[in-house]
């Protein structure tokens, strides 16, 4: 199997899978009296590309910490649609974990939540983090294969054997042995991508994935994760970047004041908004 093939979910033809992939629905969030999302509602459809765009301090990165499962919500739904035999999800199970085909994931934060199902949803996305976030006394394919071995129980052989494969897709085979110190930026967060895709998730979430790199070293990173996007990989993705988010995104959302202001397709948001609060957010940064 070659590289390209170990990263593509293949899940997009069963005509009984849903057309939406995660659907959010008035997604409550308050850290102390500091209510940071108001009610936020979204859909990502199976294989899409979804960003986020917005003002410091709007809320994304609490969207995206919340479907992920790092922060429970205060209200609001959060499900995420059964895994299609043949995509990543299912392709995990096949190898022991879990049943043959994970059930949709539905959770009202409303209700007492269990760990089984926040577990359920944790294990349902990836996270790709600003700041890269690998465990610095690790090497690189340590970091890649501590999730699938560690959290999922996957056996370490077959893990390593996927771990080498996407470190040589992202032209990263020399550098399995070094520890994250010893990389640029852009090497660890191409490190941070693999480690996300190693896990086999149903949907990726990049956390402003290329703010903390300099600026010749962004090319590399959205290069790869259009790439990835081209393959059919369904994503949540906060940026700066409008000019990516155009190129990348099917869909862009605006947020502000912890709420989905509005969204919409990426040329016509961009280029002609129909909220005041949008127009102004990008008057400020075109
Ligand atoms: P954005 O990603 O749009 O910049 P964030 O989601 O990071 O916005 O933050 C939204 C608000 O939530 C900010 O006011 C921030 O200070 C607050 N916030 C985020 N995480 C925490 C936390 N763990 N504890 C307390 N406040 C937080």
């Amino acid at each position: 199997m070659s590289p390209a093939d170990l990263s593509q979910p293949t899940g997009q033809g069963d005509a009984a899978a849903s057309a939406w992939l995660l659907r959010v629905r008035g997604l409550r969030k308050s850290f102390g009296s500091n209510r940071v999302l108001e009610s936020v509602d979204l859909t990502v459809g199976r294989g899409r590309v979804l960003a986020l765009i917005g003002p410091s301090g709007s809320g994304k990165t609490t969207i995206l910490r919340c479907l992920n499962g790092l922060e429970l919500s205060d209200g609001g739904t959060i499900e995420v649609a059964a895994a299609v035999s043949g995509d990543r999800a299912g392709a995990v199970t096949a190898t022991g974990r879990g049943t043959a085909s994970p059930a949709t994931v539905t959770i009202d934060f409303a209700a007492k939540t269990t760990p089984k199902q926040l577990a359920g949803l944790r294990d349902r996305s990836a996270m790709v983090f600003q700041h890269y976030n690998l465990f610095p006394h690790k090497t690189v394919l340590q970091n890649v294969i501590e999730g699938p071995v560690v959290v999922q129980r996957r056996p370490i052989a077959e893990v390593t054997t996927e771990a080498l494969a996407l470190l040589d897709r992202v032209g990263l085979t020399d550098k399995q042995g070094s520890y994250p110190f010893e990389l640029s930026g852009g090497q660890q967060q191409r490190v941070g991508i693999v480690r996300a895709l190693a896990l086999r998730p149903q949907l990726l979430l990049f956390d402003e994935p290329t703010s903390a790199l300099d600026p010749e070293l962004v090319g590399d990173v959205l290069r790869l994760i259009k790439e990835l996007a081209d393959e059919g990989w369904s994503m949540v993705i906060v940026t700066h970047e409008l000019e990516f988010a155009r190129e990348v995104a099917h869909e862009i959302a605006f947020v502000d004041g912890g709420t989905i202001v509005e969204r919409g397709d990426p040329k016509q948001l961009l280029r002609n908004p129909k909220q005041e609060r949008t127009r102004q957010f990008l008057h400020r940064l075109l």
